[in-house]
């Protein structure tokens, strides 16, 4: 068995025209010391790296030659210690605008490299298997791999009638919302005498004329406040808003947008999965991540759309989230799902990015989209994004009433 303690590492390296050693890649050195091996005189570096293919190595005189120009630059083989940041097998080369990658040198090298260590350890870069991972997407993952989402069952497609989802059929139907505006008055405000409220001299948001005057939408003078909220209104004029909406029996009040009743959106029909990856987003070194997966078809649009009858487009289907596996991700993950059943998370309508009309976008909850490297700032880490997602699906009526079991993450 290898004494740990004596354990070398061979690195070829070449002297550049500034007289610094420049390691070849970890690829190239072990080629060139398997060469060196077998007694080899002299080798074609096209062997090994296509960008190095005018280059022979020549093991007599420790040479380097270009076989374009002629030009030799000395090599070396170097024994480093197992301290040696070169034996990570890590190297650093910088691409220049003709394809070619160009090794730093040694001292450059271990700088970077000592940096980049730093840079893991402040947990700002995605992981995986231990390893800085810079792209947007995780790597494929086999099933085998992924695991569910502890304490929180899958949405499974056969088990689509759960009572919310009924609802959301009922809703689907027009006749069934037409019915009750009334009720929904009566279940969620109540009558206010003006003469002994402090409003007096207040005027209605909603139709901008004195509480004390009529609604400018009829002659009733009945003035209702909310149940959840302090706000009043004239009684016409909560009808009226009602009526120009999606009439989901659901009011949200137009000053503090309190949600009375469960507001409902018009996300089309599809899919949502999500599971445990075995790898840490930026700044969540700790845990493994949750990722979502939304898959929604084009299709036509229903009663409930802005144009019913008319075909809808879905872009960058399916659309893949990610969150951390820690007790706030599973708690927004828990909120998603609601919203989802509920048909917010998505909306059809006008697409802000392509200007595209009749498509499937985003309903203002936001995800995070990028895993690794985030190139258009849908990633992590981003210190606000807990609370910010909470709040807009707090926007729609989606909080965490319930009680839960808490796994630990
Ligand atoms: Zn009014
Ligand atoms: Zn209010």
């Amino acid at each position: 068995m290898a004494d740990n303690t004596t354990w070398k590492f061979v690195v070829w390296e070449r002297l550049n025209k500034t007289g610094k050693w420049c390691p070849y890649s970890a690829d190239v050195s072990q080629f060139l010391e398997q060469s060196y091996k077998k007694d080899l005189d002299e080798v074609s570096l096209s062997d090994v790296d296509e960008n190095l293919k005018i280059y022979n190595v020549n093991f007599k005189d420790m040479v380097q030659i270009s076989t374009a120009t002629g030009t030799k630059s000395t090599i070396r083989r170097r024994m480093c210690n197992k301290d040696d940041l070169l034996c990570s097998g890590f190297t650093w080369q910088w691409h220049d605008d003709h394809d070619v990658w160009h090794s730093y040198d040694v001292e450059v090298n271990n700088f970077i490299e000592k940096a980049h260590t730093a840079a893991i350890n402040n947990s700002t870069v995605a992981l995986v298997n231990g390893r800085p991972w810079f792209h947007s997407r995780p790597p494929h993952t086999p099933q085998s791999l992924l695991k569910p989402v502890p304490g929180i069952d899958p949405i499974s497609a056969c088990s689509r009638k759960t009572k919310e989802e009924e609802k959301v059929l009922k809703l689907a139907n027009y006749e069934e919302m037409d019915t009750g505006i009334e009720d929904v008055l009566s279940e969620y405000t109540k009558e206010v005498n003006l003469d002994i409220s402090n409003s007096k001299d207040e005027d209605c948001i909603i139709c901008c004329e004195p509480l004390s005057g009529g609604s400018s939408y009829d002659d009733d003078c009945s003035i209702v406040q909310l149940k959840l909220c302090p706000h009043i209104f004239h009684k016409s004029c909560l009808l009226a808003m009602y009526n120009s909406g999606p009439k989901d029996k659901c009011l949200q009040c137009p000053v503090c947008k309190k949600i009375h009743g469960v507001k409902y959106g018009i996300q089309p029909p599809g899919d949502m999965i999500y599971h445990i990856l075995p790898y840490s987003l930026p700044g969540y070194p700790e845990c493994d991540t949750i990722r979502i997966i939304y898959d929604i078809p084009s299709g036509t649009q229903g009663p409930e759309h802005p144009m019913p009858g008319k075909k809808y487009t879905s872009r960058g289907f399916p659309r893949h989230c990610f969150l951390p596996d820690n007790e706030m991700g599973r708690k927004v993950l828990r909120l998603l799902i609601k919203a989802w059943k509920r048909r917010l998370i998505f909306t059809i309508g006008r697409s802000s990015t392509t200007g595209e009309e009749n498509t499937v976008t985003w309903n203002e909850i936001h995800h995070k989209t990028e895993f690794g490297y985030s190139r258009r700032g849908h990633g992590f880490p981003d210190p606000n994004y807990f609370n910010n997602v909470l709040a807009e699906l707090e926007a729609h009526g989606v909080v965490d009433d319930d009680v839960y079991m808490w796994y630990p993450a």
